[in-house]
């Protein structure tokens, strides 16, 4: 009856099996565990009618026309004016994050400030991007300052806190994300198009998922209905021959056989306040040199709404997944053991024709939502190619 399974209804999930089923004419399952669609995107108003993001805060932000251009046939956006801006709350003081010139001259003053940022410049270009692992290494005892502040204000307890590592412990890659800007660019991404759904992201995945060939199944683990072995899948006992597209962790659908796959966790507190603003004056303030929580959020402005009743924040409390029931896996953490380890779990999967990992948890890496929208769109077109 099927042609495809897709396990989980994230943006990786949604997106190929709309895909598959609309350009692919695939009858198209998708089961997902939770009771609700949308993965970690997923959006809903809390008890005091502010739509709050459940699984922490999700902006969406890409350079990727074709991306933009998919998912806005499902959603109209919410664009932020001035795009995403945040700052750190540093002692009290907040600066501009990432790290760029601006946040020079209020860390340096005007006079040292200026020379500093001539320096900058010529050592690595105006509007270059420098990532502090680098800008460590600099020769220049004036730049060395500077990434020494740098990584001491900025990166060195987010970092502690978020991982239980630090900077120099974890994947360049990570502190990559959020480099030095050689410019007065106090946005946090870099990219043309920044915002969320202006109505929400779960009304969007609603949409991309409202389709014909398209059945959902919430409340369903995948290791009740589907079997792997080598020779092949079993779905509800039977050998399925279709695609079967796996978007959860990998080491779970294997019962974890050769040890977990370590995953950093979040405990998400919510605070609903009976005033119109918690005046922190941006929608995400990071604290990077104080408190346990990595950052606390404002919805409505990140989502733009207004006429909310009160204000809803939300703390982030980092911890190490243990896989008890509740938790949920967030950031795999990016390094050559934690790799190879997975490369044993995809080894099982390697042979079964058919079956493909898809996925910030399928594929143990540490995607943002524009790139995995724009791996979904490439898998499927994968997919249809081979019967070409
Ligand atoms: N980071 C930091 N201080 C900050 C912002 C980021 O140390 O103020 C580091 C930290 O290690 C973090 C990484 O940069 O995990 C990537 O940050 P990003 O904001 O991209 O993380 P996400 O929003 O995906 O949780």
């Amino acid at each position: 009856m099927y042609n495809t399974i897709v396990i989980g209804a994230g943006i990786a999930g949604a997106v190929v099996a709309r895909q598959l089923a609309e350009k692919g004419d695939r009858r198209v399952l998708i089961l997902e565990q939770r009771d609700h669609i949308g993965g970690n995107c997923y959006d809903k108003k809390d008890t005091y009618g502010v739509l709050i993001h459940e699984y922490g805060p999700h902006i969406f932000h890409t350079n990727d026309e074709v991306v933009y251009e998919y998912l806005s046939r499902f959603t109209d956006w919410y664009l932020y004016p001035q795009g995403h801006q945040v700052v750190a709350n540093v002692d009290g003081q907040l600066i501009p994050i990432p790290f760029n010139l601006n946040t020079l001259y209020l860390v340096y003053g005007e006079e040292k400030a200026k020379e500093l940022e001539r320096k900058l410049i010529a050592a690595y270009g105006e509007g270059s991007r420098v990532p502090i692992m680098e800008l460590k290494k600099s020769d220049d005892p004036d730049i060395q300052k500077i990434a020494q502040y740098v990584y001491e204000n900025v990166f060195l307890r987010y970092t502690m806190k978020q991982w239980g590592q630090k900077p120099e412990e974890i994947s360049p890659e990570v502190t990559g994300r959020v480099p030095v800007l050689i410019s007065r660019d106090n946005r946090y991404f870099q990219d043309r198009y920044q915002g969320v759904p202006l109505h929400g992201f779960t009304p969007m995945f609603e949409r991309l998922l409202d389709h014909e060939n398209i059945e959902v199944q919430l409340g369903v683990k995948a290791s009740e209905r589907l079997t792997i072995r080598s020779e092949g899948v079993l779905f509800d006992g039977a050998p399925f021959v279709g695609e079967v597209i796996f978007t959860g962790a990998l080491d779970e659908l294997f019962d974890c056989r050769f040890g977990r796959l370590p995953y950093r966790s979040l405990r998400f507190e919510f605070e609903h306040l009976d005033q119109k603003d918690f005046q922190q004056g941006h929608s995400v303030v990071n604290y990077t040199v104080s408190e346990d929580f990595t950052r606390i959020t404002e919805f409505q402005y990140l989502t733009g709404q207004t006429d909310c009743d009160g204000t809803t924040i939300v703390r982030e409390y980092p911890f190490a997944y243990s896989g008890a029931a509740g938790e949920i896996p967030y950031y795999a953490i990016l390094n050559a053991e934690n790799e190879a380890l997975y490369e044993k779990y995809r080894g099982l999967t390697a042979g079964l024709p058919g079956f493909y990992l898809l996925g910030r948890l399928a594929e143990y890496k540490y995607y943002n939502m524009d790139a995995m929208a724009r791996k979904a769109l490439d898998l499927a077109e994968r997919i249809m190619e081979k019967e070409r």
